[in-house]
């Protein structure tokens, strides 16, 4: 837990978010400021800077974080129409907020590339 981190103070629920599911490795919560008509933020409860940062040990994690991603999408009503994934990384990959997060983005026709 890093007391600076966004992120870690909304899983110590410090910062109020809009949980829409929660288990003991990981946490999913309605994205601020939404990019489509469903945005949601999926991050390991433990601060994990980003996928650059990734150490051999955090692979179950990973695993475990990709298919609740999937559960998400069940969940949410978006797994059959399709939806975006996303892990920015670091300056250029766009990432802002410095704990690792994989957006799950539906509800719209997605482009390719991404800006
Ligand atoms: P990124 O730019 O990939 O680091 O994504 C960070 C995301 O966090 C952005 O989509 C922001 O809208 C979102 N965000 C920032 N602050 C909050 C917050 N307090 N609650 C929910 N989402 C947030
Ligand atoms: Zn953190």
């Amino acid at each position: 837990m890093s007391s600076q981190c966004l992120f870690c103070r909304i899983v110590a629920g410090e910062i109020p978010s809009t949980r829409v599911y929660e288990d003991d490795q990981v946490i999913a919560f309605r994205d601020i400021s939404p990019a489509a008509p469903q945005h949601i933020l999926l991050i390991p409860r433990r601060h994990i800077q980003s996928v650059a940062a990734l150490e051999v040990e955090d692979a179950a994690l990973m695993g475990h974080l990709m298919l609740q991603a999937r559960h998400i999408a069940e969940q949410e009503g978006f797994a059959d129409t399709g939806f975006r994934s996303v892990l920015n990384t670091g300056d250029e990959g766009g990432q802002t907020v410095g704990h690792l997060h994989l957006h799950l983005l539906a509800g719209r026709q997605m482009h390719w590339p991404p800006g």
